[in-house]
């Protein structure tokens, strides 16, 4: 993009130094109400990246909602004003936000879109497909097509929490770049389920990583910050903004973890949070009978940090209760505690399950 070009997008011209909201369009809904995808797109005034940031794909997942917001606006929700973390007229190159890809499955509280579909099954979707295939057409070709680089953020769903974690391909070399630029502790490869947008994105030439943060429903906000703290690194990265980024002293690669599981059903009562050190055969939750009598207690499978919790309390044998990634005690109090490493140590962790339900 030559110097001071303005962004096209949708018909909608953004002139270099300036943010506009711009919608993409769906159709009309039962009632006749026109249905669209809201974006916002911000174009720096030097040339630069595209970069895509994508949230509420599946409409329960809120903390990357919320997360985009907080880049488009700052703390005040007022774009424009001090607080802004990303001024527009030193950015250089373009973001394309769109803080809630599944609008009406938000409304609907629920992960799918209104026919139950996960969007993030279906891409690129089909021009004439059905409601849920075209809204992955209208992403794909609108904004995932226009970008350099996207970064998709999720949640847990809502029976679950996950501590802060970038996803990517390992194998490759782009999406580590990106991944490792964004600065959690922790980095679990896949190459994401079939169909969905990291790695439609990705094989389609837009190298693509994913945050898993927090639980569903919820705007919880050291979940958020994470993820604006890291998207905000991978801009410096990109040369997007001027920035010193924050990495951690250590950070894991792991390219499969393990679940500790439940034996029999019954109460869950876990002992520890996301993030927490566990030692091997220590226990970490109690399972109780009805009236709340312990029947049995979980322990952990290994030395390490719990990334993945249960937290319906409503367990059958084989429930998966935490996953937890293997790390000492001693390494994960450093990678706690020390920050602003130039080049953070790594430790590649090769357990037993893959994870890939993002
Ligand atoms: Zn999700």
């Amino acid at each position: 993009m030559a110097d001071g070009d303005s962004f096209h997008f949708e018909g909608i011209e953004i002139a270099p130094g300036t943010g506009a909201e711009v919608s993409l369009e769906l159709g009309d809904g039962p009632a006749g109400n026109p249905r669209s995808i809201p974006v916002y797109i911000m174009h720096g005034t030097k040339p630069g990246p595209v970069l895509a940031l994508t949230a509420g794909i599946h409409g329960d997942e809120l903390n990357g909602v919320s997360v985009v917001h907080h880049l488009i606006h700052g703390d005040d929700h007022i774009a424009g004003t001090e607080d802004d973390r990303i001024a527009r007229d030193e950015l250089a190159g373009t973001i394309i936000c769109v803080p809630v890809v599944n609008i009406e499955g938000m409304l609907l509280e629920q992960r799918g879109a209104p026919d139950n579909r996960d969007i993030n099954r279906l891409f690129p979707g089909k021009e004439q497909g059905n409601q849920s295939q075209r809204i992955a057409h209208a992403l794909f070709q609108s904004v995932v097509k226009r970008a350099d680089f996207l970064i998709d953020l999720h949640s847990a769903p809502h029976s679950r929490t996950n501590l802060p974690h970038i996803r990517a391909n390992f194998d490759r070399k782009e999406c580590m770049e990106l991944a490792r630029a964004f600065g959690t502790h922790i980095i679990l490869h896949s190459s994401g389920p079939k169909g969905s947008l990291r790695r439609t994105a990705t094989n389609d030439g837009t190298p693509t990583i994913l945050l898993e943060a927090g639980t569903a429903h919820r705007f919880e906000m050291d979940a958020v910050h994470t993820g604006i703290e890291g998207v905000l690194n991978v801009m410096g990265h990109l040369g997007m903004i001027e920035r010193v980024n924050q990495l951690p002293a250590v950070r894991l690669l792991v390219r499969r973890s393990k679940w500790a599981r439940a034996e029999s059903g019954g109460l869950l009562y876990s002992l520890f949070n996301v993030g927490d050190h566990v030692k091997k055969g220590q226990e970490i939750a109690l399972v109780t009978d009805p009236l709340g009598e312990q029947t049995h207690s979980i322990e952990s499978p290994r030395t390490g940090v719990i990334v993945g919790l249960a937290l319906n309390p409503l367990v059958r044998a084989g429930d998966p209760i935490a996953n937890i990634v293997l790390c000492s005690a001693k390494k994960w109090k450093r990678a706690q505690s020390e920050f602003n490493a130039e080049d953070p140590e790594e430790e590649s962790v090769d357990d037993e399950e893959a994870v890939d339900d993002d």
